[in-house]
C-alpha cells in the first residue's frame, strides 16, 4: 500500500452514497490494491455533510478528503445548506467547493446561475478550488466565468464534451477530470497534450460499459487509466505522474494534514 496522496488519485467519487457506504472498507481496500492513493469525495446535502466528520473515524480516513456544494440537479441539494457550506469552509473541513455548476436537464437556469455565483464567491473568499458539474450548458458557464471569475481554479469533473468546449475551457486554470466514460479520442488527445488533467470514478455513478455489477466501483479507476493510456499511447506511469502534477497544482494536501 502506498503513502496517502502520493500517486494515483480518484479526484471525484461519492463515499457517503448509500450504494457505497455499506461496503466502504472493501471498496477502498480494492482501490488501494490497484494503486489509488487518495479519494476526493463529494457531499451534496446537509445529511451528506455529516459524513465528513464521521469518516474521520474510518480505517482509511487518511486517504479521504471532501468537497461540498449545492448541486444544480441533485434533489437532496438545497440552497438552505449554504450556511452549513460556509461553516465547512471556515473550519477547513473541505478542500474544494463542489460539485457545483449548471445542468441543462432542468430549466431553472436563473436559480442555478444565482446559487453558482454565490458559491464561486464563497470559494474565492476562502481560496478554495472548485469542482464543476456541467451538463449541456458549457458555453453559459464559460461566459459566466469569463465575466466574473476568470481566475477560477479547480477542475471539470467527468469531462466528456467536444473539442471546441475543451479548447475554450483550457484557457482557464481548470483541469479536465476523465472518468469511465471519456470523450472522443481526439478530445482525450487534446487534453493529454494540454497536460492539465485528473482521473476519477464518480463511483457509484458512471460505471463503464464493461462493468457487470449495478454500480461503479472505486477500483475502476484502473479502467480509466488503462483506457486513457490506450488512447494517448502514453504509459500508465507517465499518466499517473502527469495527473499527480495537475493535482498538486490545484491542491496542497500534504500541507493540510489535520483536516
Ligand atoms: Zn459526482
Amino acid at each position: 500500500m502506498q503513502e496517502p496522496w502520493s500517486g494515483l488519485i480518484d479526484a471525484h467519487c461519492h463515499l457517503c452514497d448509500e450504494e457505497l457506504l455499506p461496503q466502504l472498507d472493501n471498496e477502498v481496500a480494492e482501490a488501494l490494491q490497484i494503486g489509488s492513493t487518495g479519494f476526493i469525495s463529494s457531499a451534496l446535502s446537509k445529511e451528506e455533510f455529516e459524513w465528513i466528520e464521521l469518516t474521520r473515524l474510518h480505517t482509511y480516513h487518511k486517504y479521504f478528503r471532501w468537497s461540498a456544494g449545492i448541486h444544480p440537479y441533485y434533489d437532496k441539494s438545497s440552497e438552505n445548506d449554504f450556511s452549513a457550506l460556509v461553516k465547512l469552509s471556515e473550519r477547513k473541513k473541505i478542500i474544494a467547493l463542489g460539485e457545483i455548476g449548471l445542468d441543462g436537464r432542468k430549466y431553472n437556469t436563473e436559480w442555478q446561475k444565482e446559487i453558482l455565483l454565490k458559491q464561486l464567491d464563497l470559494a474565492s473568499s476562502f481560496d478554495l478550488p472548485v469542482i464543476f458539474h456541467v451538463v449541456h450548458n458549457f458555453y453559459d458557464l464559460y461566459k459566466l466565468l469569463e465575466n466574473n471569475f476568470p481566475k477560477v481554479r479547480g477542475f471539470l469533473h467527468g469531462f466528456n464534451n467536444s473539442l471546441d468546449v475543451a479548447e475554450h475551457f483550457s484557457q482557464f486554470d481548470l483541469a479536465f477530470s476523465l472518468g469511465c466514460k471519456p470523450p472522443k479520442p481526439e478530445v482525450v488527445k487534446f487534453i493529454i497534450k494540454h497536460g492539465f488533467f485528473l482521473f476519477e470514478t464518480d463511483a457509484p455513478y458512471q460505471k463503464p460499459k464493461s462493468e457487470p455489477s449495478q454500480i461503479n466501483h472505486l477500483k475502476n479507476l484502473d479502467f480509466v487509466v488503462e483506457e486513457i493510456s490506450r488512447i494517448s499511447a502514453l504509459s500508465r506511469e507517465k499518466l499517473i505522474q502527469m495527473q499527480k502534477a495537475s493535482f498538486d497544482k490545484i491542491f496542497s494536501i500534504s500541507r493540510n494534514q489535520d483536516f
